[in-house]
């Protein structure tokens, strides 16, 4: 079955087979995602999924690398994912790696022994996002996992030997929730200790409920010294322990990338000269999502 569009997959799945097992996002509900609102959600035909699978290992049989689209496609239970992943290993001999996004929940439900039944399938990275440490700030986007469900759910796969990468959305709380943006993300990535972190930028899109609060005057978008000051804020209060860091994405107006702890120091001096106009930012026409 050709894949249904739109696709999308983390800038480090860009060589991997990426296998369709949902199509869209369970929860859906995000006020300033616009990724799948025109797709409703379905868990693809077992058969399909294996009949996919083989079209691609008849062209790629050394792939090494397997993402498990769409939104969260963790969300079917084992009994379905299992024969997927005993599929993969067996057409695809090279495999090393399979790696899905993943909503808080599909973690959480899932019990100890059903994560390390997956991680010893090679489903062995999750990219989670977080968006924001708020609760608050959480529960304005409509997002529907909680910040406690989402550390549990990196704690949980990490005892589990499954990496997280987790994503945060500089801007999310606007203006007005800024601090709270702030303090709560630093809480909840210390907390989580992921394995890898990026950071992305808020881009309203047109046709979404944050768009709409945005035109009403009840919501005030950061511009880009607000958002290299809030990166600032976020970086300063980390005690991360062993987690690889990129902001390398589309959205942000300043890449950066490094590892924690020891280039702490080292980013923020590099957003304080960014802060400071000393660094050239990425034109406006040049941010995508
Ligand atoms: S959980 Fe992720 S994919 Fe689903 S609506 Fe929210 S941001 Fe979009």
């Amino acid at each position: 079955m050709a894949i249904v569009e739109p696709v999308i997959r983390p800038p480090a799945e860009s060589d991997s087979f990426l296998l369709q097992v949902t199509l869209g996002c369970s929860a859906n509900s995000c006020s300033f995602c616009g990724a799948y609102k025109n797709k409703t959600f379905r868990i693809k035909d077992q058969k399909e999924i294996l009949a996919d699978i083989h079209g691609y290992a008849r062209r790629h049989s050394d792939a090494r690398r397997v993402f498990l689209m769409d939104g969260d496609a963790l969300v079917l239970s084992n009994s379905k994912l299992i024969p997927i992943l005993e599929k993969l290993e067996q057409v695809f001999p090279r495999l090393s790696r399979v790696s899905s996004y993943a909503n808080g929940c599909n973690i959480t439900q899932k019990s100890d022994q059903e994560l390390t039944e997956l991680y010893d399938h090679k489903l062995s990275l999750i990219y989670l996002g977080l968006e924001s440490g708020s609760q608050d700030i959480l529960e304005r986007c409509g997002k529907s996992s909680g910040v406690e469900e989402m550390i549990e759910a990196v704690q949980r796969a990490a005892k589990a030997h499954i990496k997280a990468s987790v994503i945060v959305l500089l801007g999310l709380g606007g203006r007005k929730y800024s601090a709270e943006h702030v303090a709560g993300t630093i809480e909840a990535l210390n907390r989580m200790q992921p394995r890898y972190l990026s950071f992305l930028s808020l881009m309203v899109i047109p046709g979404t409920p944050l768009a709409e609060e945005v035109r009403n005057g009840d919501f005030k978008e950061l511009n880009s010294l607000e958002l290299l000051k809030e990166s600032y804020e976020i970086i300063k209060g980390f005690d991360l322990t062993k987690t690889i860091f990129r902001s390398d994405h589309a959205s942000n107006y300043l890449a950066l990338e490094g590892a924690f702890p020891k280039d702490k120091m080292a980013l923020l001096n590099i957003l304080e000269s960014a802060i400071g106009g000393e660094i050239r930012l990425k034109p406006e026409s040049l941010r995508g999502l």
